[in-house]
């Protein structure tokens, strides 16, 4: 079984697409064949589970999902039109049905987490030891319970593009909000993160006579990561990486950060025999008249 492909959008323009860093280009066709997408669908598991896996520690659950993702997709496959890639409104389904699940389990409002660390991002004199959490993200064990402390909307972000490399826009789509708030959501997931691997071993550090403030600094660095800032911001932000006792650690933590999620991709690719043999029986059932065999029920998640 192939790995997942970020399918980039026919209608995104040039400069959204070079995100869609792995996985081949297969824009598809208006008409899309039920019968071809169909087979297509399956190609899309690893990485739905991989997603799901992220964002749940429940690996029951998560396979859940999974199925549920491919009950609801071949309900509703005469309603992909291909505007979004396959992957994009596979994952939006996924996304759905934990956004429901969530719902129903409750987890800590998302805006009192996110406040907290920006509390202390604030603070110029807050850093961090980026070896500290150099090494917790390379334990996957660790990443993970790291990316378990995130509020779910900002955690399903940082997995998305750092390790399932869906573009912004595509993310957007996912999460059925605008292109500023997948941003945002990106941008306050990454710094988050750093914070839930690092917590305990911060530092505080003095910042005087330090070019441009830290605050400002820290809110481009997602950007300047993504390579999105203009000329004049880099060099900016450049200049106070230079001088800046207690940036730079926080910066290179969100790089080593960044690049573990991108690694735990490779962690996570096998699928276990049982969920792939229910997935299987599903396929074929959806290919039978409906009055022959309805389509089972996914288990109440
Ligand atoms: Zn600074």
């Amino acid at each position: 079984m192939s790995v997942v492909h970020a399918l980039r959008d026919p209608d995104l323009p040039e400069a959204d697409v070079h995100h869609g860093r792995r996985g081949g280009s297969r824009p598809l066709s208006p008409a899309v064949d039920p019968e071809r997408l169909r087979g297509r669908l399956s190609e899309e598991i690893p990485g739905l589970l991989r997603y799901a896996r992220s964002i749940t520690p429940d690996r029951a659950l998560a396979e859940d999902l999974v199925q549920t993702t491919m009950v609801r997709a071949l309900e509703r496959l005469d309603t992909f039109r291909g505007e979004s890639g396959l992957a994009t409104w596979l994952h939006r389904i996924l996304h759905n049905a934990f956004v429901d699940h969530v719902r129903r389990t409750r987890e800590a409002p998302a805006e009192d987490v996110w406040e907290m660390v920006e509390g202390r991002w604030r603070d110029d004199a807050y850093t961090l030891d980026p070896a500290t959490v150099a090494a917790r993200a390379s334990t996957v064990q660790d990443l993970r319970d790291a990316l378990l402390r995130l509020p779910m909307m900002y955690r399903s972000a940082v997995v998305l593009h750092d390790m399932e490399g869906l573009t912004v826009p595509q993310i957007a789509r996912v999460q059925e909000i605008g292109l500023s708030a997948a941003k945002q959501r990106l941008h306050r997931g990454r710094i988050m993160l750093v914070s839930a691997l690092a917590s305990g071993a911060e530092r505080r550090a003095a910042t005087r006579g330090v070019p441009m403030n830290c605050w400002d600094a820290r809110t481009q660095v997602s950007d300047y990561l993504d390579d999105e800032l203009g000329d004049r911001d880099r060099q900016l932000l450049e200049q106070h990486l230079e001088h800046c006792p207690t940036c730079p650690p926080l910066y290179s933590a969100l790089v080593a950060s960044r690049d573990a999620v991108t690694r735990l991709r490779d962690a996570d690719t096998v699928i276990p025999r049982s969920l792939a043999d229910r997935l299987e029986r599903l396929r074929q059932e959806s290919r039978r008249p409906k009055e022959d065999a309805p389509p089972p029920a996914p288990r109440v998640i």
